[in-house]
C-alpha cells in the first residue's frame, strides 16, 4: 500500500472505516454531514494531498478510480447525480487528501437556489 501520512483522516478512514463499499485501490463511505439525500466520498487509497496531484496515479488505476465513482453511484441507485471534487481551500476543500464527492438523491441546495431565482424571475 502507497505510504499513508499518520495525520491524515481520510488515510485512517482508509485504515480503520466502516466502507459502504470497498475495491481495490478505494473504498467509498456516507459523508459525515450529507450535502444532498445520496452523499458518497470515494477516497483513495494511495495518498494524494489533492487533484492537483493526480498525475501521481498510474493511468490504469486512474481510470479504475473513475470506475469505481460511477459503479458507486450506480449500486447506490443514483442515475443523475453530480461527481465533485474541491480543489484547495478557497475552493472549499477541507481534507487534504483526494476525494470525490457523489451527490444525488433529489434537489440539492444550489439547484434549490437556481429555482428559486428563476421563480423571482418569473414573477
Ligand atoms: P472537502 O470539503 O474536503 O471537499 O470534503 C470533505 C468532506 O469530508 C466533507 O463533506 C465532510 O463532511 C466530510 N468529512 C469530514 N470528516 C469526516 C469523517 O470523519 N467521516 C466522514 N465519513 N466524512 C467526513
Ligand atoms: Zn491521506
Amino acid at each position: 500500500m502507497p505510504s499513508q501520512p499518520d495525520e491524515c483522516l481520510f488515510c485512517s478512514i482508509v485504515r480503520n472505516g466502516t466502507y459502504v463499499r470497498q475495491g481495490k485501490g478505494f473504498v467509498a463511505v456516507a459523508d459525515i454531514n450529507p450535502q444532498a439525500p445520496v452523499h458518497l466520498l470515494v477516497i483513495p487509497e494511495r495518498h494524494v494531498d489533492s487533484f492537483r496531484e493526480i498525475g501521481e496515479f498510474p493511468a490504469r488505476e486512474a481510470k479504475r478510480m473513475l470506475e469505481f465513482v460511477a459503479d458507486t453511484a450506480r449500486e447506490a441507485g443514483l442515475t443523475d447525480y453530480k461527481v465533485q471534487v474541491n480543489v484547495g481551500p478557497t475552493a472549499g476543500q477541507t481534507v487534504f487528501h483526494l476525494h470525490w464527492h457523489i451527490l444525488g438523491g433529489g434537489p440539492q441546495p444550489l439547484e434549490d437556489q437556481a429555482h428559486a431565482a428563476t421563480a423571482v424571475a418569473e414573477l
